[in-house]
């Protein structure tokens, strides 16, 4: 159902927070180095930005990174009602009603729906991201390469499915 008063549709916040409970579903894991110990939530400004710091590599990163939405400057919450759009519509939408209805420029639409469509391509609603953290916890080298990447972009895919 597509909700349009749902949070995740106006609040940057909750359209995180909402991409983070999909993604990190096992826990959260570094998309640099794919660790899972010693990463915490970075604290004050940064807290906004849903910054997130990995010890073992000392890199900071966020829910986006890997993902279709990474180096965004468009709302995360326009996003997430992007590919709503797109995938509760039975004959689909083009980027021109896309760009009317969520008073986006045209040509932030067209790139938008070109990502979202590139995403879908990838593949249907599968467990990849889940195999691939698991793969990811039971080897401390796995890096996110390609395979990481897919991961995220069917990941985005699911982000249809949840409420
Ligand atoms: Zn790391």
């Amino acid at each position: 159902m597509f909700d349009l008063t749902a949070p995740i549709y106006s609040n940057e916040t909750a359209a995180r927070e909402h991409l983070e409970s999909i993604r990190w579903a096992d826990g959260v894991y570094c998309p640099h180095c794919g660790g899972f110990d010693d990463i915490r939530k970075l604290g004050g400004a940064a807290a906004d930005k849903g910054l997130w710091h990995c010890k073992p590599c000392c890199k900071k990163f966020t829910v986006t990174v890997g993902t279709v939405f990474e180096r965004s400057h468009i709302p995360l919450t326009k996003w997430i009602a992007a590919f709503h759009l797109l995938c509760s519509s039975k004959k689909g939408i083009s980027a021109h009603q896309g760009h009317r209805m969520l008073g986006l420029t045209y040509k932030t639409a067209w790139f938008m729906w070109h990502r979202i469509r590139e995403a879908m391509k990838t593949g249907g609603l599968s467990n990849v991201s889940r195999r691939w953290a698991a793969r990811a916890r039971s080897s401390r080298l796995t890096k996110p390469s390609s395979a990481g990447r897919m991961a995220s972009l069917r990941l985005a895919v699911r982000i249809t499915s949840a409420p």
